[in-house]
């Protein structure tokens, strides 16, 4: 837990930033002080190993501070209220957005879909937030042999189905390929045997072959005087490759990408150069050449990749990239956040990511399903008179702006709203006629003998409460 290991990662080091990380660093250490994890390390390792992993993501000083004291509210001896005195307004804004995504769980297909749909949006209002969640589940995931049985399924399945869909569409294929490799062998503990053992016998004997292949392209692209930065071969992630055999009638030898290799050049001209050379000395297999670098994915990957049949007609793919595809298709949008806001006010950040996010949850959209509420939800105009409002629960209730406890009440039910009796926002008290803000958590406390008045229908803002509200004063 040495402090260093975090400040190394800094690429512009500064006084300013050095200083606030290593505040944070004790702030944290502080907080957490006799604290446990399951593992029975002290529970700053946990919030030290955060910190890293959004180092190592090249974000910058404050989400890294963020990511210290993630915790520290939630598990830690501190409160909001030191935060904001100590940090300053953004990072306790950060610190909260993290905690209240703690309160989401998983229940169910439904719940779930929409859950995640509404829990997207809120987190749209600063990527950071999503970034330290995501740097949050990694650690939770390398330590997950410590959790409980049956709480480890569920967690490694979550990760699955939520997390490593969000850092694949956010770009970040390191990420995405480490939470699936942590979870595989928790959610599918035979499929994962199983598959590991034909892997196993698959690529025994690789090495040799691969380093055959490699000295021979280098020859040529050198002749060609291409300059090569990389030539690596990579294997491919055991979760990817147990869906994609789901496939191919879970027949190994359908699979040619189960090694690939990897070649890094300097620039784009040189990708297609490299290109063709390989198809020279190799032919193509028709129809498995794809243009990543013409044609990107929706989340931005870009490579050619090509499969042919290589040394002694065995079939081999390769992808090609310049090192900046190479550093994004690692990274993604953490790669871009760094580079665009290098030297620039945190601030304006927010507001520049918000935009290129909301193009990225459409596109994730059309994966998870369309539905023409979400579709309408994301015009910008009703996107922003939103807001987003969790019960104690982890449920996300979507209002008007403007909305209070009450009609919160209502929407949760209408039972609920008709016997309100009072409402904590954050775990304060309120008054009934609070404006909530987005992504505040309120409970409503009900009281059986409780009835809504007329003054309610002054301030209460949505068209349902209105209705339900009236419908009783008639009884
Ligand atoms: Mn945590």
């Amino acid at each position: 837990m040495d402090l260093q290991e975090i400040l190394n990662q800094l690429k512009n080091k500064n006084e300013k930033d050095i200083a606030l990380i290593t505040r944070a660093y004790n702030f944290s250490q502080n907080a957490h002080k006799g604290q446990e994890r399951f593992s029975g390390e002290p529970y700053f390792t946990h919030a030290f190993e955060v910190g890293k992993n959004i180092a190592e993501m090249n974000l910058d000083a404050s989400t890294i501070a963020a990511g210290l004291l993630h915790d520290v509210c939630e598990d830690g001896h501190a409160t909001e209220k030191e935060i904001e005195k100590e940090f300053g307004a953004d990072i306790a804004f950060l610190v909260r957005g993290v905690t209240k995504l703690g309160k989401l769980k998983y229940r169910g297909e439904e719940r779930y879909r929409e859950n995640l749909r509404k829990m997207v949006l809120a987190m749209a209002e600063d990527i950071r937030v999503v970034l330290i969640k995501l740097a949050d589940r990694l650690h939770n995931m390398q330590t997950l042999a410590y959790v409980s049985a049956h709480k480890r399924k569920r967690i490694a399945d979550e990760t699955l189905e939520i997390y490593a869909p969000l850092a694949d569409r956010l770009g970040m294929g390191k990420l995405k390929s480490r939470l699936e490799n942590l979870a595989f062998p928790f959610s599918f503990p035979k499929e994962y045997e199983e598959l590991e053992q034909k892997v196993a016998q698959k690529t025994a004997n690789k090495e040799t072959y691969l380093a055959k292949v490699k000295y021979k392209l280098a020859e040529e692209l050198k002749k060609e005087s291409v300059a090569v930065k990389a030539m690596d071969s990579r294997v491919k992630n055991m979760y990817s490759l147990h869906r994609k055999l789901q496939k191919h009638n879970n027949n190994l030898d359908e699979i040619h990408d189960l090694v690939a290799l990897r070649i890094i050049v300097e620039n784009v001209s040189d990708c297609y150069t490299t290109l063709g050379i390989i198809h020279q000395l190799w032919k193509p297999l028709p129809g498995k050449i794809k243009d990543y670098i013409a044609l990107p994915k929706p989340n931005g990957y870009q490579s050619i990749h090509t499969t042919v049949f290589c040394i002694d007609g065995e079939i081999t793919e390769f992808q090609i990239r310049t090192r900046a595809m190479h550093e994004e298709s690692e990274n993604g949008i953490a790669a871009h956040w760094a580079y665009e806001n290098a030297g620039k006010p945190t601030e304006g950040a927010r507001v520049d990511k918000k935009i290129a996010w909301i193009a990225q949850i459409r596109d994730w959209q059309k994966e998870i399903g369309e539905t023409k509420e979400f579709v309408d939800s994301l015009k910008i105009d009703i996107f922003k008179n939103r807001i987003f409002v969790f019960t104690p629960k982890g449920d996300v209730i979507d209002l008007p702006d403007g909305a209070t406890p009450v009609d919160f009440a209502y929407h949760v039910h209408s039972e609920i709203g008709n016997h309100t009796n009072g409402a904590k926002v954050n775990g304060k008290m309120v008054p009934l006629d609070y404006h909530l803000k987005n992504g505040d958590l309120c409970e409503v406390i009900t009281q059986k003998n409780k009835k809504p008045t007329l003054a309610w229908l002054d301030f209460v803002k949505t068209n349902y409460a209105k209705s339900k509200i009236r419908g009783y004063l008639k009884k």
